[in-house]
């Protein structure tokens, strides 16, 4: 086993480290300041006033309003409380939109909801990861209730033209919802400009703790509350706030504004360095989807003749962390829906390993993971050739 300190960590689509900023905000709100933000005297107040500014924080780096923040327990949580009050707005309209790519928060919740009887319609991918507009504008019927699309790929990083379908859902009159767990604080945007009704962010994807999301609800959409209970978040979202991790989310929020840039240069500079180093130093290896199109952070990688799993499991002794697919599939030897749906034979699909970084990697992470996977590589396509 590494120690923390040789550990490479390049699976930042999986998870990001809490940044030690955002634990120092964060700390006072689970020891001195314990009040409950719905009570009505000073000590409860102080801790609601500390939780509207971290709603304002968030707005900031969403571009929106405080008022349209509503925390949840994480990124799952807000997709299927979206997913479920697009659905409970209009009997005649029960119809669902979605792609074969999305995160299985999505995925499963979709799959779920067919099995009850919903009509689901399942937008396929080009070979890129690419989804086609023409698709989308004719799979929207007058029975379509919601249209729930993700911004950016967990897996491969390719980013889908959100905008654009924003502006075809509205026209069509549905809801539109986004998965943008993965580009929030990666690429900047500006919800106020958009025709987007909701959407779905997560605060450990973003250096805050697991198991504090949002869901962004636009001022003018209707919105049904899926958890029911007491009136906290304007009566939208029941049961008692997750204080200190929601702090902490503004925090991270706060920081990932001011760091945004950093994202679109360094972070991308060390992708980039990192791709173009595997690709010069290792035979027969592809990128798998569009690479115009595409978060900074991330890339996916098909290295021919070899299983990931052997190779996951020998950079894990090297001390680097990366993944094949997403967390969710790991451990089960079905090849990636993301990469299936791009059209990628198992064997491509199988022989995919992704690498997502941070801004607390370093350039002699670059360096060191550019020494190691070659030989891993080659060890792995060495022992399957005699095989
Ligand atoms: C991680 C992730 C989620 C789930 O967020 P949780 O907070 O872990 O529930 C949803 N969608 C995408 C694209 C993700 O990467």
């Amino acid at each position: 086993m590494s120690t923390a300190s040789d550990l490479i960590y390049l699976d930042n689509n999986a998870t990001t480290r809490v940044d030690p900023a955002v634990v120092e905000e964060m700390l006072p709100w689970l020891s001195e300041n314990y009040g409950n933000p719905s009570s009505g005297y000073r000590f409860g107040k102080k801790v609601n006033d500390a939780l509207e500014v971290a709603r304002e924080r968030v707005a900031t780096l969403l571009g929106c309003e405080a008022s349209e923040v509503l925390f949840t327990s994480c990124g799952t949580e807000s997709t299927n409380a979206a997913i479920h009050s697009a659905l409970a707005m209009d009997r005649d309209r029960q119809h669902i939109v979605t792609t074969r790519v999305e995160h299985s928060a999505t995925l499963k919740t979709c799959e779920l909801l067919a099995k009850r009887g919903h009509p689901v319609t399942w937008l396929g991918v080009d070979s890129d990861g690419q989804i086609d507009l023409g698709e989308l504008e004719n799979a929207i019927t007058d029975e379509t209730a919601l249209v729930s699309i993700m911004w950016a790929n967990n897996e491969t990083g390719v980013t889908f033209p959100v905008e654009k379908i924003a502006d075809i859902v509205r026209a069509k009159g549905a809801v539109f919802h986004s998965d943008a767990v993965q580009i929030v604080g990666k690429t900047p945007f500006k919800l106020s400009d958009m025709k987007v009704n909701l959407l779905s962010m997560s605060g450990h994807k973003l250096h805050a703790p697991k198991g504090v999301g949002v869901l962004y609800v636009n001022r003018r959409t209707k919105f049904v509350p899926w958890m029911t209970g007491g009136g906290q978040e304007g009566s939208r979202r029941a049961g008692t706030q997750n204080v200190a991790s929601i702090i902490a989310l503004g925090k991270a929020c706060e920081i990932a504004a001011q760091q945004i840039g950093h994202e679109e240069t360094a972070v991308k500079k060390m992708r980039d360095d990192f791709e173009d180093g595997v690709l010069a130093r290792v035979a027969s290896v592809q990128v798998n989807g569009d690479r115009v199109n595409r978060l900074p952070n991330t890339t996916s990688l098909a290295f021919s003749g070899v299983e990931s799993e052997a190779m996951l499991m020998l950079l894990d002794q090297r001390g680097i962390c990366c993944s094949a697919g997403s967390a969710c599939t790991t451990g089960q030897h079905e090849p990636s829906h993301v990469l299936r749906a791009m059209g990628c034979d198992d064997t491509r699909a199988r022989g995919t390993l992704r690498f997502s970084f941070g801004r607390f990697n370093t350039a002699a992470d670059v360096a060191r993971a550019l020494k190691i996977i070659p030989e891993v590589a080659e060890k792995v396509r060495r022992v399957a050739a005699a095989a």
